[in-house]
């Protein structure tokens, strides 16, 4: 029931803005709320429910329906204070659900204390990302939990034309191949028989220190 309740999105810099534009795209109602007439008048084309307001005003939220909705994004970054105000004024208009974007660790922690249920540090996440990519082998690198990660790479050399099941990978590097590209194929699961060759592309899962070391190899 949840996945395809309306979304409140407030602050409509470029985090909020993508957020409230791809929601739109997947077909799920957005309220989009900027204190900045040119920002809401620059977005009016695209989404159809946006509004000029100051989210840190209780009675300007009542006003919008605010309280009716389910799940609300709070993206405003750089104004910490009106972050953490409306956060607080979501909660307490009985907001189930809370998405709220964070410019830094201390401003996360505060955010969750006061009661949103998910902190992204956008900027930080893509930047260790990033330094992932640079740094090795990896092609790609999405960070699951606080110790778990994907990362998609070409299989080291000790891996190729043995079946995964006598290479002991699991035992050995700790982590598990998810899923294999041959070259001009699509990705399929592998199994104890898949053969890797040097050109294919494999998805590996396992604890972040472990990916980080096998992508190494
Ligand atoms: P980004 O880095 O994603 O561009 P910003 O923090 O620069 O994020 O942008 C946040 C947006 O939130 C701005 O468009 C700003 O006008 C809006 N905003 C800031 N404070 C409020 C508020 N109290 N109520 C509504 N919108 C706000």
């Amino acid at each position: 029931m949840a996945e395809n309740t309306p979304v409140v999105v407030i602050g409509m810099g470029r985090f909020g803005s993508s957020i409230a534009l791809e929601l739109t795209r997947l077909g799920t109602e957005v309220l989009a709320i900027d204190q900045r007439p040119k920002t809401v008048q620059a977005l009016a084309g695209e989404l159809t429910q946006i509004v000029t307001a100051d989210a840190t005003d209780i009675q300007a939220l009542r006003q919008l329906g605010v309280p009716d909705f389910y799940r609300a994004v709070v993206a405003i970054g750089s104004d910490i204070e009106a972050s953490i105000l409306t956060t607080s004024l979501l909660v307490e208009l009985g907001v189930e659900k809370i998405w709220a974007k964070a410019i830094s660790r201390q401003h996360g922690r505060i955010l969750e204390r006061i009661g949103a249920n998910h902190v992204v540090l956008p900027e930080h996440d893509m930047g260790e990302r990033v330094a992932h990519l640079v740094s090795g082998r990896m092609l790609d690198y999405v960070q699951i939990d606080r110790d778990y990660a994907l990362a998609k790479t070409r299989p080291p050399r000790e891996l190729v034309g043995v079946p995964l099941g006598e290479t002991n990978l699991r035992r050995k590097h700790g982590v598990t191949i998810v899923s294999v590209k041959p070259q001009g194929e699509s990705y399929t699961y592998a199994t104890e028989e898949t053969v890797l060759q040097y050109d294919d592309l494999i998805l590996i899962a396992g604890p972040t220190t472990k990916v980080e070391r096998f992508t190494d190899l």
